[in-house]
């Protein structure tokens, strides 16, 4: 027998849950120590809630992972998961099957905020890659070409007195968004990440213009609304 055929699922080499996890995607369960899948909050042996552990947003969600999600299939699987980690299910359970319930709701909650607002979905994605979007010096946009069309939108945001040019802001920045959206999605689909990342930076100032112009046409005195 070979080395690899003796390197059963559950057992890593040297005998580490941490190696044998990352060869198979297989843990011992704290409660059972039967063997369970990664992914999954519940061991398949005794139905134990697991620790939530370190999936990313995508797995936890049982989701390929990409910038195009179909959002009614992400809010299926999240209200699913969301049922079966309801704090009631718990109230008989130990106090360490009633933390790790509460861990895997919180892990659960971040995985479904993140992945639903597009902005932060392109942003994570970047940063699986390795590449973060705010560097935090504030000078997040150094392409001369966004850096213009981000002055020109500022200008015909600040130039808008009345409901009219404030609205023609809005549309134009929501349309423009969207169809940012649409590149990112093309971008990543086919691996392009300075696209990706150059889209997000832009996706980023687009959202907030979004906003901004929301704001100021609630603002705007009512005789010129
Ligand atoms: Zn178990």
């Amino acid at each position: 027998m070979s080395a690899a055929e003796k390197n059963e699922p559950g057992a890593g080499r040297d005998g580490s849950p941490v190696a044998a996890a990352a060869h198979s995607g297989v843990v011992a369960c704290w409660s059972c120590r039967g063997p369970t899948p990664a992914a999954e909050p519940f061991c398949a042996t005794c139905g134990a809630v697991q620790p939530p552990g370190q999936l990313d947003h995508f797995r936890r969600l049982g989701l390929e992972r990409g910038f195009a999600l179909d959002t009614a299939e992400v809010e299926r699987r999240y209200f699913a998961l969301q049922r079966r980690l309801h704090p009631d299910r718990f109230a008989t359970r130990g106090p360490r099957e009633r933390a790790l319930s509460q861990s895997q709701a919180s892990s659960l909650n971040a995985a479904y905020e993140t992945l639903m607002d597009p902005l932060r979905r392109a942003g994570y994605l970047l940063a699986l890659e390795g590449i973060a979007v705010d560097r935090g010096d504030g000078q997040t946009i150094d392409d001369p070409e966004l850096l213009m069309e981000a002055m020109e939108m500022r200008e015909a945001l600040a130039d808008a007195t009345d409901a009219a040019s404030v609205k023609g802001v809005l549309d134009h920045a929501s349309a423009a968004a969207e169809s940012c959206r649409q590149d990112l999605a093309r971008a990543f689909a086919a691996g392009d990440r300075a696209a990706a990342h150059r889209l997000t930076l832009r996706l980023k100032y687009l959202s907030k213009l979004v906003e901004e112009a929301g704001l100021r046409r609630l603002r705007l005195p009512a005789k010129v609304r």
